[in-house]
C-alpha cells in the first residue's frame, strides 16, 4: 500500500513516469539476464547488455525534449539520465530517492519492502551514491572520482545509480566531468539531477539536452496536510493551517508543524505589515528581517561547521612529525582555507535561503490582501492573519495591495540578482509603508 513513491506528495503524473520507467528497466534487467537453463541463448549475457545500450540511445537520449514518444521496446521508458525539477519544497530529491529505490526494488516495482528498496531510501545501498553540493558546490575532482566508480559493475547485479542534489550548483567543471559520463554512460549506470528548472542559469544545455525532464509542480495544500498527518502523525487541523502557510512547501509544512521557534519566527514576520508605521519603523523592520535571517542561518550552520573542522583536524593529524611533515602542513594549511571558503559560501547561501522564506511568508499575506480585495474565492494562505489581510485590503483596495505584493516579489527577484540583501529589503520596506 505504502510504496517508495508515497511521500511524493501531490505529483501523480510525475510517479506515472517513474513507475513506467521502472516497469522498463526491469524488464530490461530481466532481458539481459543469463537463461539458467539450457545456456545463454541469444538473448542472454553480453549481447544483450550491448544490446541494452543501444536500447537506451534510442528510447532515452534520442528523444531528448521532455519526455518523448514511448516506443515499443522492453526498454522504452527508461534512460540513462534525468533530471527532476520542480520549486522548493515540491520533493525533486524525494522524487530520486524513491525512483532510485524502485531500480534497486527486487520486484522492479518499488514495492518499499524488500532490501533494495530499503537499503537505497535509508541511504546504504552500495550501487546509489548521494551527491549533496554545499555552499559553493561538488568540485571537479570529486565529481570524476564518482563517475569513475559509477562507471563500475552494479555490485547487486541492477544499476548503478548517482543522484546529484542540486546539480544547479554544480562547479563548470564539475558539470563537465558529468557531462562526459552521461554522453557515454555504462549500460548500468544511471544518473538522477535535481534542478530548480531546466533553465540555463541551473543546468547547462548540454547535459539538459542528454536528459529526460521530471517536471514536479507544487503541490496543492490538501495533499501537503494528508501526508502531514498520515507520515508525520500531526493533528489534522495544525496540518491543514500549516501546509496552507507554507504554500506548497512540504519540508517547511512539517517543519511548521511541528518547530515552535519556526512559527515564532513567522509571527515575527507576519507582524511585519502592522508595524509599518513610518520611514523610522520601514528601517527597523528591515533591520529586525535580515538580523533574524542571518540568526537562523548561523544557527542552522554552526554545528555542522564546528564538525566538519574537527574532522579535518584529526584526519590531518594536527601536531605530527617526522619525514614529510613540513610537506603535509603546508597541504594542511590550504585544506583549512579551502574548508572555510567553503563554510562561508554555505553560511551566504543558508543566510539567502532564511530571508527567501520571510518573504515568501510577507508575499503570502499581501496576496491574501488582494484576492480579498478582489472578492475571490480563494482560501487565505495564512489563515491565522486573514482578518489583518482583510483590514489591509479594505484600506489599500486591489491595487494597492497588488503593488506591495509586488514589491516583495521584486525584491526576492534582486536579492537573486545580487542585489546585497540589506538595500533590497529597505527598498522594499519602504515601497510596502508608502503602498
Ligand atoms: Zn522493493
Amino acid at each position: 500500500m505504502t510504496d517508495v513513491f508515497a511521500d511524493l506528495v501531490g505529483q501523480d503524473e510525475a510517479v506515472a513516469t517513474l513507475r513506467r520507467a521502472a516497469a522498463s528497466a526491469a524488464a530490461l534487467l530481466r532481458a539481459a539476464a543469463p537463461v539458467a537453463a539450457g545456456g545463454a541463448g541469444p538473448t542472454g549475457g553480453d549481447d544483450a547488455l550491448d544490446a541494452l545500450a543501444e536500447e537506451f540511445d534510442e528510447t532515452g537520449v534520442a528523444t531528448g525534449q521532455g519526455l518523448g514518444p514511448e516506443g515499443a521496446g522492453p526498454g522504452a521508458g527508461m534512460t540513462h539520465a534525468w533530471i527532476f525539477t520542480g520549486p522548493p519544497g515540491s520533493g525533486r530529491s524525494v522524487a530520486a530517492r524513491a525512483f532510485a529505490a524502485a531500480l534497486q526494488c527486487v520486484h522492479g516495482t518499488g514495492c518499499g519492502r524488500c532490501p533494495g528498496c530499503h537499503t537505497t531510501l535509508a541511504g546504504t545501498h552500495a550501487d546509489v551514491r548521494l551527491v549533496v553540493p554545499e555552499g559553493l558546490s561538488i568540485g571537479v575532482s570529486e565529481m570524476r572520482a564518482l563517475v569513475l566508480r559509477a562507471a563500475s559493475t552494479p555490485s547487486g547485479g541492477r544499476w548503478q545509480i548517482v543522484i546529484i542534489e542540486d546539480a544547479d550548483r554544480l562547479t563548470e567543471a564539475a558539470g563537465n566531468a558529468l557531462l562526459k559520463a552521461i554522453e557515454e554512460p555504462p549500460p548500468r549506470t544511471v544518473f538522477l539531477l535535481c534542478a530548480p528548472s531546466t533553465h540555463p542559469d541551473d543546468i547547462s544545455v548540454t547535459i539538459r539536452s542528454r536528459c529526460r525532464v521530471v517536471p514536479l509542480r507544487q503541490p496543492p495544500a490538501g495533499a501537503v496536510a494528508e501526508v502531514l498527518v498520515r507520515r508525520d502523525g500531526i493533528a489534522p487541523d495544525v496540518a491543514e493551517w500549516a501546509a496552507a502557510a507554507a504554500q506548497g512547501h512540504v519540508g517547511r509544512a512539517r517543519r511548521l508543524a511541528r518547530d515552535p521557534e519556526a512559527r515564532q519566527r513567522r509571527d515575527a514576520v507576519l507582524a511585519v505589515p502592522r508595524r509599518l508605521t513610518g520611514v523610522g519603523a520601514a528601517f527597523d523592520a528591515a533591520s529586525a528581517l535580515i538580523e533574524a535571517a542571518e540568526a537562523e542561518a548561523a544557527a542552522a550552520v554552526a554545528e555542522i561547521d564546528e564538525a566538519e573542522k574537527a574532522a579535518l583536524q584529526t584526519a590531518l593529524g594536527a601536531g605530527g612529525t617526522g619525514r614529510g611533515a613540513a610537506g603535509a602542513m603546508r597541504g594542511a594549511a590550504g585544506q583549512l582555507k579551502d574548508l572555510e571558503k567553503r563554510q562561508k559560501s554555505r553560511a551566504t547561501r543558508a543566510q539567502r535561503d532564511a530571508l527567501d522564506r520571510a518573504l515568501v511568508d510577507l508575499a503570502g499575506f499581501y496576496r491574501d490582501a488582494l484576492t480579498m480585495a478582489l472578492r475571490a474565492p480563494v482560501a487565505p494562505v495564512h489563515t491565522d492573519t486573514a482578518a489583518l489581510a482583510g483590514a489591509g485590503a479594505q484600506k489599500w483596495d486591489a491595487e494597492g495591495a497588488l503593488r506591495r505584493l509586488e514589491a516583495v516579489l521584486e525584491c526576492r527577484a534582486a536579492i537573486e540578482a545580487n542585489v546585497k540583501p540589506r538595500i533590497a529589503v529597505e527598498a522594499m520596506m519602504l515601497a510596502l509603508w508608502r503602498g
